[in-house]
């Protein structure tokens, strides 16, 4: 059994083959359904999750335009996603104002994709903004590196509903913080006069609704991106030469208790305990996320 020819690469299943090689197979080789939740209680992770999808929806109205009381007046009755809202609304780095900005273009849930290898590699992004390039202008130097003042200076946002904020160093290795960066340098040129991106020209920013004052920027570079396009071609080889025989098992079992698999690896029955996840990452250094972008690009 192998991937199916038409299979794209995302950030959420590169990162599966990360932590976990048999996950990758029994997901999107094998395409194993597993009656499983990822964690305990399973009705708090359920709305944990159903929250994650109505913000999202709810921020791609706010971009496309819609009355935000119209918005707001969803979330009646929900004291989280109400506090969510409020701090979306009220960021002091994109608020009301952004799409008033004459130079700036909002994008929001845009798709890209580029092939890799033999197979595709895409992205979902929540939010891209192009801001015109002027000589003037600094965006982290990027004016000290290019004599070109045409095309954009380009942020890729990223909303995150998760209960905690990782530490940097944790975010820095994540697939999504290489694959997005690197995706629009490599196939963004649509958007940019018909221009490649150089990679200065971007930055990635995670923003936490709980946490809307400590967004996580990631500036890009071009050895970033060399580095990346290496590192993203040895993964894909990889998975492409991997045969029939069980893939090896995580040697972190700390990954199972949050994984739907658990019982078929006999790693396990019960879920862990959603709020584990904060104590396991503060004692043991240990970070799961559960998050909604993981659902939303397996699902597309
Ligand atoms: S239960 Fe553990 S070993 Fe099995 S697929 Fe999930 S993470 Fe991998």
């Amino acid at each position: 059994m192998s991937l199916p020819d038409s299979f794209q690469f995302s950030q959420s299943s590169l990162q599966d083959y990360v932590d976990c090689k048999r996950r990758f197979q029994l997901r999107y080789i094998q395409q194993r359904a597993w009656p499983a939740v990822e964690a305990e209680p399973a009705k708090d992770n359920e709305l944990y999750m159903q929250r994650g999808s109505q913000f999202h929806h709810m921020a791609h109205q706010y971009w496309l335009g819609v009355d935000n009381e119209k918005i707001a007046s969803q979330v009646e009755g929900d004291e989280v996603l109400s506090r969510w809202w409020e701090n979306f609304t009220g960021s002091k780095d994109f608020g009301r104002a952004m799409p008033n900005i004459p130079s700036l273009k909002t994008l929001p849930e845009i798709n890209l994709s580029a092939p890799i290898g033999d197979f595709r590699i895409m992205a979902k992004y929540d939010l891209l903004t192009l801001k015109t390039l002027r000589v003037s202008e600094s965006n982290h130097g990027i004016n000290n590196q290019t004599e070109d003042p045409k095309g954009f200076v380009a942020t890729i946002y990223d909303w995150k509903t998760s209960r905690k904020q990782p530490k940097r160093e944790w975010l820095t290795h994540r697939l999504q913080t290489r694959v997005y960066p690197y995706l629009l340098a490599k196939a963004g040129s649509q958007l940019n006069d018909g221009a490649e991106f150089k990679p200065e020209q971007i930055e990635m920013i995670y923003w936490y609704s709980d946490f809307p004052d400590q967004p996580a920027h990631f500036p890009y570079s071009k050895k970033q991106f060399d580095e990346d396009e290496a590192y993203l071609s040895q993964l894909i080889s990889e998975i492409q030469i991997m045969g029939n025989a069980d893939a090896p098992l995580t040697e972190d079992e700390r990954r199972c208790k949050f994984c739907v698999y658990r019982s078929l690896c006999n790693r396990g029955i019960e879920a862990g305990p959603l709020n584990e996840i904060d104590d396991l990452s503060e004692a043991e250094g240990f970070e799961v996320e559960l998050d909604f972008d993981d659902i939303a690009e397996i699902e597309y």
